[in-house]
């Protein structure tokens, strides 16, 4: 086991990302001057890039693409800096020339967690073995099953079961789902999809507004609430409470720990934002560590 040690307000916390463990040792208080300057996980949308259209998509949709020797070069800056984890989406991050290539680089230029998240159609046997050893989770996105799926993502149920499976034989497998109105009465059944897949933990995202749609509607919100507090799923259960913390219960991972120390967001015009939804972020210059400053001083 190789970990990786991290080191913040609430403690010293090791990492390894073979195994996923965490052990934070709380009772260890560090001086202020040895705070690890990086935040402990950050996302990059790697392009903006997407070929499907869901209708409640976020994903910027001008044409832009980061370079591949940018991104690198800020791997090596961030895993110096006690960053755990680096997660590569979009868009869509398997249509990014060079993914392959980034994901290599990176898993093997740092000790950091190397994710991405994806829609799935794009997964092939030839893709997984490339990407075998290289990354150490993977996030397929799967809202509604079934007929709700193929509605709202316009691809076949049936191939993104087949994702499923191929991504799983590679690495530890998470469901990321999209809840809304035609999604909240179909989460018992992605618990089922999500257990059959092997996936170790599902992520809610409750719909959030944007241009095209209005969001999560309060009742629904309510609705989730009410499903996560009587519900028992065989997993790790994980919620983006973005604009619902009164409605839907959840626990802090790190007690006290900032938000921007928890997680980061890069888009794919190389500007850091405090996450994906954040109208307004630091465009990135030279040093990661230099934008990660003067985003955190700015808020
Ligand atoms: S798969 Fe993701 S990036 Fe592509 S259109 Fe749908 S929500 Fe947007």
């Amino acid at each position: 086991m190789r970990w990786k040690i991290r080191l913040s307000e609430a403690g010293v916390h090791l990492f390894d990302r073979v195994s996923g463990v965490n052990v934070l040792l709380d009772e260890v208080d560090v001086p202020s001057g040895q705070l690890s300057r990086a935040p402990r996980y950050l996302s990059i949308a790697l392009t903006n890039a997407c070929e499907l259209r869901c209708g409640y998509c976020y994903a910027p949709k001008y044409a832009a693409a980061l370079e591949l020797s940018r991104v690198a070069s800020w791997a090596v800056e961030l895993d110096g800096a006690g960053c755990l984890g680096m997660g590569f989406g979009g868009g869509e991050p398997t249509l990014y020339r060079g993914f392959v290539e980034l994901c290599g680089r990176v898993a093997e230029s740092t000790s950091m967690a190397v994710t991405f998240t994806t829609h799935g159609h794009r997964v092939s046997p030839g893709l997984t073995e490339e990407l075998r050893g290289s990354v150490h989770f993977v996030r397929l996105s799967v809202d509604g099953v079934g007929a709700t799926y193929e509605r709202l993502r316009g691809r076949s149920f049936a191939a993104v079961t087949s994702a499923a499976s191929l991504l799983r034989s590679i690495s530890p497998l998470g469901i990321n789902a999209v809840v809304n109105k035609d999604t909240i009465g179909e989460l018992d059944d992605l618990v089922a999809f999500a257990a059959d897949a092997g996936a170790s933990e599902l992520l809610l995202l409750p719909e959030q507004p944007t241009a095209a749609t209005s969001g999560i509607s309060n009742s629904d919100a309510e609705r989730l609430g009410q499903w996560i507090r009587t519900t028992n799923v065989p997993m790790q259960l994980a919620i983006s409470r973005t604009g619902l913390d009164a409605s839907v219960p959840g626990v802090e991972i790190i007690p006290g720990e900032h938000p921007s120390d928890a997680y980061l967001h890069v888009d794919a015009g190389g500007v850091l934002r405090a996450n994906s939804y954040a109208q307004t972020g630091t465009p990135i210059a030279d040093s990661i560590l230099d934008a990660v400053q003067v985003l955190r001083e700015a808020a």
